[in-house]
C-alpha cells in the first residue's frame, strides 16, 4: 500500500511530499482510501467535516473501536507521517481476517482531514471540527496562501461548508481510538524496540506575527528613512531562540511571507508563524508573551493545544499487550490528542524511526518495523474488540 501511495503528491526534484488538504494529491489519496475500504467490504462514511470512516460492522451497534491517522502532509514532508497509520490500520484488519477473527464490536479505519494544517495554518482541522474545539465559522473563513477561504475550497471539492461543526453522532460511535504513527524522534532507537506507546503530548501552539512597515525602493530609500519590517522580524527570530533556551522549551519560526516579495524592494509587511511547545504549559506561554511584547508585531493565536495525557489504564493495557513496550512522550500533535482531550479514551503506537527525522523527505521506518507495527496494532485491536 505504501508503494502505491509513493508517487502521489511527490515533488520530483526534492523527493518530498506536498499533500495539502483538498489539493489534487489529497483528493487522489481520499479516493485511494475509499477504494481500500470497498476492496475489503467496509462501509464508507464521510462525516460533516470531511473525515473518512471505513466500518467493519454496523457503527450503530457501537460504540466501536477506531484506528487510523491522516493522509495529508506538511509541505516537503516524508512518506510515513500519516499514511503509515492508515495503511497499518487496513493491514491490521487484513491480519485479523487471516486469523479468522470477527470483531465483537464495530471497528473502523479513519482518515482525518487536514491534520497538518499546511494549507490553512491550523493543525488537526478535521478532528478539531468533529469535537467542536474549532469554531466552524472561524474554519470557513481561514485562508490559504492563494487567498481562498476554506469555504471556497470545500465548495470546489463538492463539500458543503455550512455542514462543518461538532458532530455528536459520529463522535458517539468512537468508543476508543488508537493511532499508529511513525515516531518523530529517536526515543525508540536507544531502547531496541520497534514499537512504543505514547504517554503524553506536549502543550503546543501556533502564533501569527504581522510586522507592518512601508514598502519602498531598495536603491533610492536612505537607510534612516526606512520603515523595514524585516528588521523586527529578524530580531524576533533571534529573541525566540534565546528565550526558548532560557525557558527550556522549543520555539520555531518555520514559515514567513514577505510582501511584496521583490529582491529590490523594502517589504511593506512581513508575516511569520511561530510554533512553540514544551513539557510545561506555563513556560511555553511565558515565551510567547515575552516575544509578543517585545516584537512590535500584531500577534494572533492560530491554535493552542493544552497538554494531553493519554488514558493511563488504556496506555498500560496497550503496553502490556505488546510485551511491556516502551512508553514515551512526544512533542508532536496528533488527532489522537484532540480526541483524548474531548474525552475519547485514546492511545498511540509509535513505530521506530532510525534517524528520528520527520516532516522531511528523510523521514524513515524500516519495512520490518512497519510490519511489527501492523502486528502490534492488530493485537491491540483484537483485544479492544472482544
Ligand atoms: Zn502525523
Amino acid at each position: 500500500m505504501l508503494e502505491v501511495l509513493e508517487e502521489i503528491g511527490r515533488d520530483r526534484d526534492s523527493g518530498g511530499y506536498v499533500r495539502d488538504a483538498w489539493s489534487p494529491a489529497d483528493l487522489e489519496l481520499r479516493e485511494w482510501f475509499k477504494g481500500e475500504a470497498a476492496r475489503r467490504g467496509l462501509d464508507l462514511d464521510v462525516d460533516r467535516n470531511g473525515n473518512l470512516w471505513a466500518w467493519w460492522g454496523d457503527p450503530a451497534a457501537g460504540p466501536g473501536v477506531v484506528t487510523g491517522s491522516h493522509l495529508d502532509s506538511v509541505r516537503q514532508g516524508g512518506p510515513f507521517d500519516g499514511p503509515l497509520g492508515v495503511v497499518s490500520a487496513f493491514a491490521a484488519i487484513d491480519l485479523m481476517r487471516e486469523r479468522g477473527l470477527t470483531p465483537g464490536r464495530p471497528l473502523a479505519v479513519v482518515c482525518f482531514t487536514d491534520e497538518e494544517g499546511a494549507r490553512f495554518g491550523v493543525p488537526c482541522i478535521g478532528s478539531r471540527l468533529l469535537t467542536g474545539v474549532l469554531d466552524p465559522e472561524r474554519a470557513r473563513g481561514l485562508r490559504d496562501d492563494e487567498g481562498d477561504t476554506m469555504a471556497d475550497v470545500l465548495r470546489r471539492a463538492g463539500r458543503d461548508p455550512m455542514a462543518l461543526g461538532r458532530d455528536d453522532e459520529t463522535l458517539a460511535r468512537v468508543g476508543v481510538f488508537v493511532e499508529l504513527h511513525v515516531e518523530q524522534g529517536r526515543g525508540l532507537v536507544g531502547k531496541g524496540a520497534p514499537v512504543g506507546v505514547a504517554s503524553s503530548i506536549w502543550p503546543h501552539g501556533r502564533w501569527r506575527f504581522d510586522f507592518q512597515g512601508t514598502a519602498d525602493h531598495a536603491g533610492t530609500t536612505r537607510l534612516h528613512d526606512r520603515d523595514d519590517p524585516m528588521l523586527p522580524f529578524a530580531r524576533a527570530v533571534l529573541t525566540a531562540r534565546v528565550a526558548a533556551e532560557r525557558h527550556g522549551v522549543l520555539a520555531t519560526f518555520g514559515k514567513v511571507r514577505v510582501w511584496p516579495g521583490n529582491a529590490n524592494a523594502i517589504p511593506g509587511r512581513v508575516s511569520a508563524w511561530l510554533d512553540a511547545r514544551g513539557a510545561g504549559e506555563r513556560a511555553v506561554r511565558a515565551l510567547v508573551s515575552e516575544l509578543t511584547l517585545g516584537s512590535g508585531a500584531t500577534v494572533s493565536e492560530e491554535s493552542w493545544t493544552p497538554v494531553v495525557d493519554f488514558d493511563v489504564p488504556l496506555r498500560d493495557k496497550v503496553a502490556g499487550l505488546l510485551g511491556d513496550a516502551p512508553i514515551l512522550p512526544t512533542g508532536a500533535g496528533h488527532d489522537a490528542g484532540i480526541l483524548a482531550s474531548a474525552g475519547v479514551p485514546s492511545a498511540m503506537l509509535f513505530v521506530r524511526n532510525p534517524t528520528g527525522v520527520s516532516h522531511s523527505p528523510a523521514e524513515h521506518a524500516d519495512a520490518d518495523d512497519c510490519r511489527a507495527g501492523v502486528t502490534a496494532l492488530s493485537s491491540v485491536l483484537e483485544a479492544l474488540c472482544t
